[in-house]
């Protein structure tokens, strides 16, 4: 399904800037610095697809990627939580993001990252909040589960599924990952083809 066919086709820089609703849409969300680039080109098999970035808080814009020949869009949210950003920016985000899901009926699954070793934070409570409101539904994925010893690790997993288990789009399960050693990745994919032929 990922294999080697993704391609960017569109950024969105400001609100409501948008390419048009086809087919399926799955965006992935996460604070600045969380993991996010390098899950993205582990899951399509593609060096710098996202690209990787060491600087919090580059990805400033929504990056749609076409992925498989139009079977569906790959949908980058710009990362979130980076403190050195103005207030003014922030704003344009937020403003931005509240833009992109308000009536995205093709929007399938937000996938939130969250750091393993730091769990969520207040900012994710927020953006998850939004979700939430907006019905759209989502999934926790923890990243760089490689950095957390076995038995950690199902703590955090077990800790995530309490923090979301009262909300009412969250999708009732964790999927532990990490684009270092690829765990999760099999999972992740197989969830995103499980959405693609629902
Ligand atoms: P983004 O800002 O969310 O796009 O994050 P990046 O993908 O640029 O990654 C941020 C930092 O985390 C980089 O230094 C990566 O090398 C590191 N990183 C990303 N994924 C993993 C992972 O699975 N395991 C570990 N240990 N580090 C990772």
């Amino acid at each position: 399904l990922f294999a080697g066919e993704a391609e960017f086709f569109w950024a969105s820089a400001k609100a409501g800037d948008l390419p048009p609703m086809r087919g399926m849409e799955i965006a992935f969300a996460g604070r600045s610095n969380v993991g996010k680039s390098s899950l993205i080109n582990a899951l399509t098999n593609r060096n710098a697809l996202a690209r990787t970035s060491h600087t919090p808080g580059r990805t400033q814009q929504l990056n749609f990627f076409d992925v498989a020949k139009g079977r569906f869009t790959l949908v980058d949210m710009p990362g979130y939580g980076y403190a050195a950003v103005s207030k003014e920016k922030v704003q344009a985000w937020t403003q931005a993001i509240h833009d992109y899901l308000r009536g995205r009926t093709n929007l399938a699954r937000v996938y939130v990252l969250v750091d393993a070793r730091h769990g969520l934070k207040a900012i994710d409570g927020d953006v998850l909040d939004t979700l939430d409101s907006s019905a759209v539904s989502y999934q926790l994925v923890l990243t760089k589960i490689d950095e957390l010893k076995p038995g950690e690790a199902e703590r955090r997993v077990a800790q995530a599924l309490e923090a979301i288990k009262k909300r009412a789009a969250a999708f009732p399960e964790i999927l532990p990952t990490s684009s270092r050693t690829g765990e999760g990745m099999a999972e992740l994919r197989a969830g995103v083809a499980r959405l693609l032929t629902e």
